[in-house]
């Protein structure tokens, strides 16, 4: 397997497993679809913020009912201190039942006895154990993605949405359906979907697949995005200028954010379009301890996060929220400071990708974000 996007070994069926999934009910409903596409519509306008967040990959292991809620309960524990800090009501968006397959860029890692070892690419592809046999991506994993998102989904509280990556034809495919009410096509494996930095070429398939939806959709801008790709992600996923329609996740780190972000925000003002725009504060600033684990400095998250809302705002646009990973537990996956990185110990490490915030370093965020967003 090579690449950013996972493929299935030659001797596994996954055409079985897509089968299967397109006889499986619709995960979410059109009308929450909808509904959500309303309330990010506000957003756009100014009138209400998002936060977004979960898991940068969730685990077949950590799919309880339990951990749903608690999930769910910091979302909205989140948004409350938005709408707190801002005025603002707060859609809570998680990262959350299907955030199961993971773009990575390099097809190999070493393993522990040094040999390369296929990476972790999601539980919907392979396991995390580091072993040949688990990193062996298998398309039936498929099906317990389903099954394990619809529990996820039942567990969830009304007030939560739920989203994530777009990735895995094979998965997203066999849930896009046809709402025979409004004769729109929706996916339905979650209420928002987005195309990852990786997987957004204006005319890849993740793109496509998007375009071919209605629901509400999202893009990850990052570095090396250039202004004629941005017009053309807004032609192909935003052809009308729905408010509600398109949200821009900004991803560029805390070096690049106020010199990258001013010519994209000229580039969407000049397209008519009035998309939700995000700060995901977390794929920009990742960097490595001395033991190669990665790691990332809230210092300089905060620090991107005030440079979104100064350029968004220098360009007539509202901030509209916070795209982060975190997760509910008090882990240590995170540091406060770049002084940290080196040498830091990160004994409570149990992200299966990329690292969290734990509640109060998530906290630290959202108050970085309050102080540069007015009233
Ligand atoms: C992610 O959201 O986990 C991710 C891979 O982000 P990006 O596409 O921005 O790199
Ligand atoms: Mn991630």
């Amino acid at each position: 397997m090579t690449g950013t996007v996972p493929t299935w070994p030659a001797t596994s069926d996954p055409d079985a497993v897509v089968a299967l999934l397109e006889q499986r009910a619709p995960l979410v409903g059109y009308e929450r679809c909808r509904a959500l596409h309303d309330e990010l519509a506000e957003v756009a306008e100014g009138r209400a913020v998002v936060v977004q967040g979960g898991d940068c990959a969730e685990m077949f292991t950590d799919m309880s009912a339990a951990s749903t809620r608690r999930k769910a309960e910091q979302l909205i524990a989140l948004g409350a201190a938005l709408t707190a800090s801002t005025g603002r009501r707060a859609v809570h968006i998680g990262r959350i039942a299907g955030q199961f397959a993971k773009p990575r860029s390099h097809a190999t890692e070493p393993g522990p006895d040094g040999e390369p070892l296929p990476v972790y690419r999601g539980d919907a592809v392979n396991a995390l154990t580091p072993t040949i046999e688990s990193r062996t991506a298998d398309p039936w994993r498929m099906l317990t993605a389903y099954d394990l998102a619809a529990d996820v989904l039942a567990a969830l509280p009304g007030d939560v949405y739920a989203s994530h990556e777009m990735l895995l034809a094979d998965y997203e495919q066999p849930l896009i359906r046809h709402d025979a009410a409004t004769g729109a096509r929706y996916g339905t494996s979650g209420h928002l979907l987005w195309a990852g930095h990786r997987t957004r070429d204006p005319y890849g398939p993740q793109i496509s697949m998007l375009a071919g939806i209605a629901n509400p959709v999202a893009v990850k801008l990052g570095p090396g995005l250039t202004p004629a790709d941005l017009a053309v992600l807004i032609d192909r996923l935003d052809p009308a200028r729905t408010p509600g329609r398109l949200t821009l996740i900004a991803r560029f780190g805390a070096d690049d954010i106020r010199r990258k972000l001013p010519a994209l925000a000229e580039t969407v003002r000049r397209s008519g379009a009035r998309p939700v725009w995000l700060s995901d504060p977390m794929h920009g600033n990742t960097v490595r301890t001395r033991d190669g684990r990665k790691t990332r400095v809230v210092d300089d998250m905060a620090d991107e996060v005030t440079g979104f809302a100064e350029v968004l705002l220098a360009a007539g646009s509202h901030p509209g929220g916070l795209h982060l990973e975190l997760s509910p537990d008090d882990v240590t996956e995170c540091v406060a400071t770049r002084a940290e990185v080196a040498t830091a110990a990160l004994p409570r490490y149990r992200t299966a990708c990329d690292p969290r915030l734990n509640p109060a370093q998530a906290r630290t965020l959202l108050s970085a974000y309050a102080a540069a967003v007015p009233d």
